[in-house]
């Protein structure tokens, strides 16, 4: 997995390990996986496998690719020292057997699969790919996704995003369907089954939380499905309108969506009591900095019943 992915699915789950033990990996070409980091080659990363053999390697960083030589179809993995003791000498033949299991194809891709999900492979690129042409209006989703809808937010959270819409966001009611002993009680309010439709637009915490939303940005927040959330968003700018508060506006409904989801992963992995104010304060963070950083504007600023922007 390349820095820029793992970064973007850091951001989906509550931590690193959360994420990588829902991925699978299939190594094709090797260009997208990480060679110690990476959960590709067994159920542990190489890294934990020999540990003292990554402690003596003199590339710790890299792809399965950069580590494999595709022209005689060999492993080269340099280490600082060439003696090595006897449990150094056990823990690379362990290594080196374990690579003699993999081959790598230069015309193929690598792929992942979402351990939870059933329906097989999806290729990095080509979900890259999607998600592009999607943003672009060209795709059967096009409809929902309209062009005029290009919220200028980091790409992690376009991403959380288009998770949602596509409905792969691992709420707790998706993550049952494989996982049946786990909960499925909504972490905001603990009185429904947390569902997308739930956690983002009907549960009580996230209407109250939506309803000051719209009191400060003058957008209409009240979400009965998740439908309507892009409808919202997407309805914020108008076509020919490019100034920075349009710009900056098309922010709120994922701003808005990014701050309950973290919010709800806080309370189940750390346990984090849920308060309007924290959530609030989120949301204006959100705001700013994307505000500041990608559609570089000014100061975002909330004032009663008008957020303001200035250049
Ligand atoms: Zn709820």
């Amino acid at each position: 997995m390349n820095a820029r992915t793992s970064q973007i699915c850091k951001g989906l789950f509550a931590d690193r390990d959360d994420m990588e033990s829902a991925i699978e990996w299939k190594v094709g070409n090797g260009a997208s996986v990480h060679f110690w980091k990476d959960r590709w080659s067994g159920v542990e990363k190489l890294c934990d496998l020999v540990p003292d053999i990554y402690r003596l390697a003199n590339k710790k960083e890299g792809t399965v690719g950069e580590f494999y030589q595709l022209e005689d179809g060999a492993w080269s993995i340099e280490l600082s020292r060439a003696k090595l003791t006897v449990d150094e000498t056990r823990q690379f033949t362990v290594l080196l057997e374990r690579l003699g299991l993999h081959n790598l194809h230069a015309s193929e891709e690598d792929q992942y699969r979402w351990k939870f999900k059933r329906s097989g492979m999806h290729s990095v690129k080509s979900a890259y790919n999607r998600w592009s042409t999607e943003q672009a209006g060209g795709s059967r989703s096009s409809a929902k996704f309209a062009q005029t809808w290009r919220p200028k937010i980091p790409l992690k959270i376009k991403v959380f995003v288009w998770f949602l819409f596509l409905e792969r966001l691992m709420t707790r009611a998706y993550r049952a369907r494989w996982a049946p002993e786990d909960s499925t009680v909504c972490a905001l309010c603990s009185g429904a089954t947390e569902t997308a439709e739930h956690l983002f637009c009907t549960c009580e915490v996230a209407r109250e939380f939506w309803s000051l939303v719209g009191r400060f940005t003058g957008l209409q927040t009240t979400f009965h499905t998740v439908e309507e959330l892009w409808v919202a968003g997407k309805a914020i700018k108008r076509a020919n309108d490019n100034s920075m508060a349009a710009v900056v506006s098309q922010s709120i409904v994922p701003a808005g969506a990014w701050t309950i989801w973290k919010t709800r992963n806080k309370a189940i992995f750390k346990g984090t009591r849920v308060y309007q104010e924290n959530m609030w304060d989120m949301f204006r963070g959100c705001m700013s900095d994307w505000g500041r950083h990608i559609a570089r504007a000014g100061e975002v600023q909330f004032r009663e019943g008008a957020m303001c922007i200035t250049g």
